[in-house]
């Protein structure tokens, strides 16, 4: 089967870099969208606008209604369409860049994503998850194209909040488990082919990354500074996982999160994207029977020093019966379920059984930190 590699056109990463984003706009375009929130818009807004103004462009600001929903895509669409603007531009996290990525391919125009957290790995890649007026996880698009520029300022990433940080992360450390898990059963990347070296050695070295230079890159988040830990973390986090998930392979942890998105208590916890992610990490592990459990050990260990959730307790889940999480059962064996990227038949008293594994294994090493 052939071997498919996608990727962004330019990846900018630095402190500061924000100051150049119309510089690189201005290579795409004339009249850039730009897509943020109002919270957002306060903290890199100058920045942007004095940038553009150097540039010579006509910034168009669009404020993002709050959720990746159809109807969101549709409305800034509509004003994109209005502004006769040719560079889409989201500005700040994934949901943001989601829409923005969508109104991109809908209206044929460039597409930009800038990062202010690094939360997750939505900024590099083709895809957007879409979410119901009730935050449900509803769906994801595979796009044609990555987006044409990936501009991250770290600093601005360092002044975030130090649990975007650790949910990226999350995000982050799935994609070398889930490629080797799906590099392994042979299954098709979300680029549509079979995985290159390439993407296998970019998964595997954001793994190698996060563990190395994971907590120390926590540590100086905390201070708001930005160090040679941060500043790898921040690639792992953004541009490896991204790169690594898109053309490696997705599997059992990506699956566990998205579909912890629709159960009520964790929404009313408010989990983010890579949190969900990293007890579905902990649950594939405990379902691969080849799994070495040293390395099982200390990958959970890595989560549990970087605080990300490894039991129901910490999913705002604690007490679940099986018969709460049978719905999760069962979408997970089901059709199309990228539980069926293992080398190995999957079935939803599998995936339960590895779900209460997994809160079991998270509380036990929990108790030995
Ligand atoms: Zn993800």
């Amino acid at each position: 089967m052939k071997k498919v590699l996608i990727a962004p056109r330019k990846y900018i990463q630095g402190r500061g870099v924000l100051s150049e984003l119309g510089d690189y706009l201005k290579l795409l375009g004339q009249r850039p969208l730009v897509l943020w929130d109002s919270v957002v818009k306060d903290l890199v807004g100058p920045t942007v606008e004095a940038s553009c103004r150097r540039a010579g462009l006509e910034l168009v600001a669009v404020e993002f209604a709050g959720e990746a929903t159809a109807a969101e895509r549709a409305r800034v669409g509509a004003l994109a369409s209005q502004a006769h603007a040719d560079i889409s531009v989201g500005v700040g996290g994934g949901k943001v860049l989601d829409v923005a990525k969508a109104v991109a391919v809908d209206n044929r125009i460039a597409m930009v994503t800038v990062p202010t957290i690094a939360s997750n790995d939505s900024p590099t890649s083709a895809a957007s998850v879409w979410y119901d007026e009730q935050h449900n996880f509803v769906t994801f698009d595979c796009w044609p194209f990555n987006p044409d520029i990936v501009l991250v300022d770290t600093q601005v990433v360092a002044n975030g909040p130090v649990r975007a940080f650790v949910a990226g992360m999350g995000d982050a450390l799935s994609t070398w488990v889930e490629t080797e898990a799906a590099h392994k059963s042979r299954a098709q990347n979300i680029a549509g082919g079979r995985p290159t070296q390439a993407a296998l050695m970019i998964a595997r070295l954001c793994f190698e990354t996060l563990l190395e230079h994971g907590l120390d890159a926590k540590r100086d988040v905390e201070l708001h500074v930005v160090t040679p830990a941060v500043e790898k973390v921040v690639e792992a986090n953004v541009l490896l996982s991204g790169l690594g998930f898109e053309s490696g392979g997705l599997a059992t942890a990506h699956m566990i999160g998205n579909l912890l998105s629709n159960v009520p208590a964790c929404q009313a916890k408010g989990l983010m994207h890579g949190e969900k992610v990293a007890f579905g990490i902990v649950t594939q592990l405990c379902l691969d029977d080849e799994m070495d459990a040293d390395e099982k050990a200390s990958i959970v260990d890595f989560e549990i020093a970087i605080g990300l959730p490894v039991t129901f307790a910490e999913l705002n889940l604690a007490g679940v019966t099986r018969a709460q999480l049978q719905a999760i059962g069962d979408a997970c064996a089901g059709p199309g379920s990228l539980c069926h990227n293992h080398p190995f038949k999957v079935t939803a008293d599998d995936v339960l059984d590895a779900m209460f594994a997994a809160d079991a294994l998270g509380r036990h090493r929990q108790e030995m930190v």
